[in-house]
């Protein structure tokens, strides 16, 4: 899957211009339309935002993101997914999302861990 460093909102706005509106009144709609479109995906404990790629097509994901270097990488963990969509079901509860939210330390060579 992807990894890379997850951007703000006008950052990941700056990287994608020509697409959207980016005056303020109108970048977080804007990134609602992105993220309902698939072509980013918000990294909720961060409140950022990762690009998608080409070919990146998986719906349940969850984020691996270093507490070092910020790098996030995405995963597909569409299995346990499912498993979690059932059980919400079979609770009677509404699923609207799921976000699966990992830190740790990645294993780019550049990254040390500053406490080691
Ligand atoms: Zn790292």
């Amino acid at each position: 899957m992807e990894s890379g460093q997850p951007l703000g909102a006008y950052e990941l706005l700056e990287t994608m211009k020509g697409v959207g509106s980016q005056k303020p009144p109108t970048v977080y709609r804007t990134l609602d339309w992105l993220t309902k479109m698939g072509l980013v995906r918000r990294v909720a404990s961060l409140s950022k935002f990762v690009a998608r790629h080409a070919g990146d097509d998986c719906d349940d994901v969850a984020y691996l993101l270093c507490r070092n270097c910020g790098q996030a990488r995405v995963v597909d963990i569409a299995p346990f997914g499912q498993v979690l969509s059932e059980t919400a079901q079979s609770l009677n509860f509404k699923q609207e999302d799921i976000v699966i939210e990992v830190t740790g330390l990645c294993d780019r060579k550049d990254c040390r861990d500053p406490l080691s």
